[in-house]
């Protein structure tokens, strides 16, 4: 509704505030300064209100120095008609400007806010003009100023309100500040009208180039602040996803956190993350579109057109590279970016390649029996939240040590192998697989009873017994299991739950003894 308000407003202002001005001018044929005098005033009001400053406390241009010179000099009419066509006649350009660069429409926000500007410009002189007509000229010069100033405000108050802003935060944050500016900025068009009025045009010239150096110091300030502005943005944004990077130890969640804020930050077509383990000595290339991460062979890379390599560089080692396609070229402030983003990727990369190795056993890729226990503890806090049971499986290869010491400690390392692959084809995602030690291993299975857990027992038993081939032997193996349930909420500890498979797997093994030597 308010936003129908607003429109209405704004064609009343846009119609009353450019109609009048063009209508008086055919009406009255108001007199103006020599033409070249005023074509030269004229591009210096269209010079500085290009440049206008904008930040976020002002939004200020000086060209309203030349209009309240005519506005003194020779009428308001023709201050109101000179605003009138500069603001038009530069708001037309500037959206030309966007219409071949960014493609937007005709009638975009700049244009129409332009159009609004000039109907205010127009309206307030010729309004102030009507009010200031019959007081002296001396007192004109400063009741002017005040009432333009008021005037202005209070036309984009009303459109403040009619918007739907917060009114007194654009009082407080624009509104009040520009003014201050303004009060300030409008007697140099007092000191121009009495050079002019007393000694013509030329000893306007140093005030008029001052307005065009004002506003260009002004506009490489208010440049320089939107700059420093955006890289304070940056900077904050590069802390959030230095943090986000710092949280994740998982390395493929970590690889896919650093895809993905690469690509929300640097927008590329592709995003490529090159990995060297100079742990395990594997090397694992991963691509992001936008939309989902998949692992890709090294060929795939020659594909990629205006690939942007930055490599992830650690103190004294190189684990790799972020890769971005793009079909543009790289700014500078872009490539700063990456460079940070590749930085604190490679730190987190480091810790968590480090951290995988410290969890995992070298031989099987296992977890290993201390990561285990710390995993089982979590697991029972998570079955009494949840209510739901768990339950452990412990397998221990039979007769291990004489595969050793028949076949080589090389041999033995294939068998404990080959049960791990066994092993882990029974195994859902979410279920944790470790090597205790030695020969044994372990599973927790989530949501799994007593009956599941054996039956998953003995599939994986049954599965690994048979004859393995190793260096062209056939080795016997046989393996046996012990299962233990934990229902939540039972209060029994980790290492008592952790006995109970163990202790049935002892007795798996007696039992398998007592069969044999009967
Ligand atoms: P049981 O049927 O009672 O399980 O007898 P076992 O011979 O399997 O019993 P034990 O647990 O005593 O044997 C485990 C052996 O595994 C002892 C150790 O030398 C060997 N071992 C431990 N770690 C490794 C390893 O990483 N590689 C190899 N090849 N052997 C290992
Ligand atoms: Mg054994």
């Amino acid at each position: 509704m308010k936003k129908h308000f607003l429109n209405i407003y704004e064609i009343i202002v846009i119609l009353t505030g450019i109609g009048i001005t063009l209508f008086l001018l055919v009406s009255t044929k108001p007199v103006f300064p020599p033409f070249y005098q005023y074509a030269i005033y004229f591009i210096v009001a269209l010079v500085s209100s290009y440049l206008y400053i904008d930040n976020p406390k002002t939004i200020i241009s000086f060209e309203i120095v030349i209009f309240y010179f005519f506005f003194l000099m020779f009428s308001p009419l023709i201050a109101s008609l000179t605003a009138v066509l500069g603001v038009l006649l530069l708001r037309t350009f500037k959206t030309l400007l966007e219409l071949k660069t960014k493609g937007k429409s005709f009638f975009s926000h700049e244009m129409k806010m332009g159009l609004y500007n000039a109907g205010v410009y127009g309206l307030i002189y010729l309004v102030s003009g009507k009010m200031c007509i019959r007081l002296s000229h001396d007192i004109r010069m400063i009741v002017g100023i005040l009432v333009i100033v008021c005037l202005n405000e209070i036309f984009f108050s009303i459109h403040t309100l009619l918007s739907g802003e917060n009114f007194f935060e654009y009082l407080k944050n624009e509104g009040l500040s520009s003014d201050l500016i303004e009060l300030a900025v409008y007697p140099f068009g007092i000191a121009m009208y009495l050079l002019y009025r007393y000694n013509g045009f030329l000893p306007t010239v140093p005030i008029i180039v001052g307005i065009i150096l004002l506003s260009y110091i002004g506009k490489r300030m208010s440049d320089y602040q939107e700059q420093l502005s955006s890289r304070l943005m940056i900077i904050k944004k590069l802390n959030e996803i230095s943090q986000s990077f710092s949280k994740v130890l998982d390395i493929q969640i970590l690889i896919k956190t650093i895809l993905e804020e690469t690509h929300k930050m640097l927008k590329p077509k592709l995003s490529v993350l090159y990995i060297t383990n100079n742990y395990d000595k594997s090397v694992h290339i991963y691509c992001y579109d936008g939309q989902k991460m998949e692992e890709i062979a090294p060929d795939k890379l020659k594909e990629y057109k205006g690939f942007y390599q930055i490599p992830l560089e650690g103190n004294d080692k190189e684990i790799g590279f972020i890769g971005i396609d793009v079909d543009r070229v790289f700014e500078k402030d872009e490539l700063v970016i990456a460079e940070n983003i590749a930085k604190q990727a490679t730190i987190c990369l480091d810790n968590a390649m480090l951290y995988k190795i410290s969890i995992e056993d070298s031989l099987t890729g296992l977890y290993t029996r201390r990561h285990f226990e710390s995993r089982l503890s979590e697991e029972i806090s998570r079955a009494d939240r949840t209510n739901q049971s768990f339950s452990l499986v412990m397998f221990d290869i039979d007769d291990f040590k004489r595969i050793n010491d028949n076949y080589g400690h090389k041999a033995g390392d294939e068998v404990l192998m080959k049960f791990t692959q066994t092993m882990e084809s029974f195994t859902r995602p979410f279920d944790i697989s470790a090597r205790w030690g030695g020969d044994e291993f372990i599973l927790i299975l989530p949501r799994t009873d007593e009956k599941q857990a054996r039956e998953i027992g003995k599939r994986v038993v049954a599965k690994f017994a048979g004859m393995i081939r190793v260096n062209s032997k056939k080795i016997r193996v046989k393996s046996s299991f012990g299962v233990a349930m934990y229902k939540s909420n039972s209060g029994i500890p980790a290492d008592e739950v952790f006995h109970i498979a163990d202790h049935n797997l002892i007795e798996a093994k007696k039992s398998i003894r007592k069969r044999n030597n009967q």
